[in-house]
């Protein structure tokens, strides 16, 4: 493997030598639509209702996932057949727990198996690089033989950017700022951190007056970003946790990760703090977890515009208006019109 660029955080690694790139992003200037589908609501406990984190996120011609979890690929196919699949080129990780990365190996190849010819471009904390290297390694027979048989090697290009704060892109309208989230294992006694390595960010999208905001895992305190960059976004998706009764083993074991996430209670303040014009509930935990549940534990503490989300379900974001549907599944697009012969 060579790397050939490290500066300022962004790394990219390559099998052969530098493409040319084949495939350049068309941008409509007045197409102002951002559309967010939710491929996956759950969270690591298993649920064939609630898939991993991940949103795909449509923006005018950008396709970008927020989040890469467990049935990414398939409900990404679902939501958009196999241009979806090619189409991402973009993935924005939270932070390095399985659930929101496992499936970013297979964004990356079943992505440039069926027909993305440019880089796949994958920003995220302090560790980002290292996983995505170590994935790159153990997928390097597959792009090989692959490549022997006649794939074109343009596509398994891997762009790795380290980020923290700040603005991390900003192209055709598309600006996307980073910043830190609170979810770093603590002492539940004391509430001191335990001095693991990382970071663990949240993300906000804005696009051509749209703005979106992305809690990625979190605690709630006062002093969260979240209360400041959240503010007045047209869109606030933020994760939940609901303590698990009663004292069982498994309850206890289930409510240690609450000095982690956030209560509906916690989360009805943040909501009630940055008066969003739509709330969102994602990454909901326990995945069994009703809409009605949440409702009923939020409400006393935020009454403006809320919707628990689940898996397909699409918001569009179009003019002033905010369009809350259910996504068409697409999954029956056929191998023989995908891009996958297009060089
Ligand atoms: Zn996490
Ligand atoms: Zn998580």
């Amino acid at each position: 493997m060579k790397i050939l660029m490290k500066a300022m955080g962004i790394i990219v690694f390559m099998f052969g030598s530098m493409p040319s790139i084949a495939q350049e992003h068309v941008v409509s200037p007045d197409n102002d639509v951002m559309k967010l589908t939710f491929l996956g609501t759950g969270a690591p406990r298993p649920s064939t209702e609630r898939y991993g984190p991940s949103i795909y996120v449509e923006a005018g011609d950008h396709k970008i996932l927020v989040d890469a979890g467990p049935g990414m690929r398939e409900r990404l196919f679902e939501a958009g057949g196999f241009d979806a699949i090619s189409g991402v080129d973009h993935i924005l990780v939270t932070h390095l727990h399985f659930d929101h990365t496992v499936s970013i190996s297979s964004a990356w190849l079943s992505g440039w198996l069926f027909g993305r010819r440019v880089p796949l471009r994958v920003q995220g904390p302090a560790g980002i690089g290292h996983m995505m290297m170590n994935i790159k390694e153990a997928y390097q027979w597959d792009v090989d033989y692959r490549v022997m048989v006649g794939v074109p090697i343009e596509g398994t290009e891997l762009i790795v950017n380290e980020v923290s704060d700040g603005v991390i892109f900003d192209e055709d309208g598309l600006k996307i700022t980073a910043f830190q989230v609170e979810h770093m294992p603590i002492d539940i006694a004391t509430g001191v951190l335990l001095g693991l390595r990382g970071e663990t960010l949240g993300f906000r999208i804005d696009y051509k007056g749209h703005s979106v905001l992305f809690s990625g895992d979190t605690r709630s305190t006062e002093a969260s970003e979240i209360n400041k960059i959240g503010e007045g976004v047209d869109l606030l998706i933020h994760e939940v946790q609901v303590p698990s009764p009663g004292a069982t083993p498994e309850a206890n074991l289930a409510n240690v990760s609450l000095s982690v996430h956030s209560t509906p209670e916690q989360v009805g303040h943040v909501f009630a703090r940055t008066k969003p014009k739509m709330a969102v509930y994602s990454h909901i935990i326990p995945p069994g977890t009703t809409a009605e549940d949440l409702e009923r534990d939020t409400r006393p503490f935020y009454d403006g515009p809320l919707v628990v989300a689940h898996d397909m379900m699409e918001i569009t974001l179009t003019g002033d208006d905010i369009i809350i549907g259910e996504r068409a599944d697409q999954s029956a697009g056929r191998f023989e019109d995908s891009k996958v012969l297009e060089k």
